[in-house]
């Protein structure tokens, strides 16, 4: 293929002499831009992959809610918020939002970077903390790591939130929060969403299994929900140019806007989405024992965290606002 297209170019500048000072330009820019984006844009790797491999770690367990496992996890988040420096959120005096769901006392971890001039305006940035826990008996590997699902979407607010923080841009306020029990059953989102004035909050970014090339090629994530509002198309218009896209969710039969923590979100209007990038119909690790650090691509993580952080940029300083998300059911 690349062959073909080669020798099309060569045939095509043969024809037109050399392209006009114009069209020279345009090209240039282009290059310009994409270098300016990977300069621009920084995610330190190695704090990727230290993030990943904590919370992916055997020591935590499996992240079940109401275990020490959980309790580990969560206080390394709460750590990283702090070194970061982020506020805590609304009345609460921790980063911890606590509640009792079935007897098992959990919390979401929420760390608030305050906007500049459009202060009461938030937008919330999330993945879910919590994954399975451990297999009750049996031989070998007992524990459900979770490294994709979705310690993979964790470390992504918790490089965001340090890349916001450095970057200081955000005319907006950005909620960080790792949500606690969604897998059994968006617990933490609802709970969030219970007291909060939706009003307030222009788009939810929620992160789901980042970790992993999907089927749209290398340099793509996918977007749930994508036709719900003209959030994904904002995100293509900021990468434009920058070698990474965007498309539309391509499992709808799975319904996945409605799986993942931007649902509680979105039922309330905010135009919340996941972003993911596994290809789940295939993928051999989801909810298994084997969903480990060792099996993830750190380039595909730190490549979509670098993206979302562009893609989200508008937004996040104020000057995009997506439509809202308006549910029948
Ligand atoms: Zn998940």
């Amino acid at each position: 293929m690349k062959k073909i297209i080669l020798s099309i170019a060569v045939l095509g500048t043969l024809a037109s002499c050399a392209p006009t000072k114009k069209e020279q330009s345009k090209e240039q820019t282009k290059e310009e831009k994409e270098v300016v984006i990977k300069e621009a844009v920084k995610i330190d790797s190695a704090t990727v992959r230290k993030h990943l491999y904590t919370l992916a770690s055997d020591e935590m367990e499996g992240r079940k809610p109401g275990t020490e496992g959980m309790e580990k996890a969560t206080k390394y988040i709460e750590q990283e918020y702090k070194r970061i420096g982020l506020k805590t959120f609304d009345t609460l005096k921790t980063y911890r939002q606590n509640f009792t769901h079935n007897g098992i006392e959990m919390s979401n971890i929420i760390g608030v970077l305050e906007g500049k001039s459009k202060k009461d305006e938030y937008v919330i940035v999330s993945a879910h903390h919590d994954h399975l826990g451990m297999k009750e008996s049996g031989e070998g590997d007992r524990i459900f790591n979770g490294a994709n699902d979705d310690a993979s979407g964790v470390v992504g607010v918790l490089a965001l939130a340090e890349y916001f923080a450095k970057k200081g841009m955000n005319e907006r306020s950005i909620v960080f929060v790792c949500f606690t029990a969604e897998e059994m059953g968006l617990v933490g989102s609802k709970y969030f969403g219970k007291d909060i004035d939706a009003s307030k909050f222009v788009a939810g970014i929620n992160l789901e299994l980042i970790a992993k090339e999907p089927k749209t090629g290398p340099k793509t994530a996918w977007l749930t929900g994508f036709d719900r509002s003209d959030f994904g198309k904002i995100i293509q218009k900021n990468l434009e140019g920058t070698g990474y896209k965007l498309f539309p969710d391509p499992y709808p039969k799975f319904n996945l806007f409605f799986r993942s923590d931007n649902a509680s979100l979105a039922r309330l209007g905010v135009p919340s989405h996941t972003f993911s990038t596994t290809p789940i119909d295939i993928d051999a690790d989801y909810h298994k024992v084997t969903d480990e650090a060792e099996t993830l691509d750190m380039g595909v993580l730190t490549e979509t965290v670098k993206a979302v952080a562009k893609g989200t940029e508008s937004i996040i300083n104020g000057v995009d606002t997506p439509t809202r998300v308006v549910i029948e059911e």
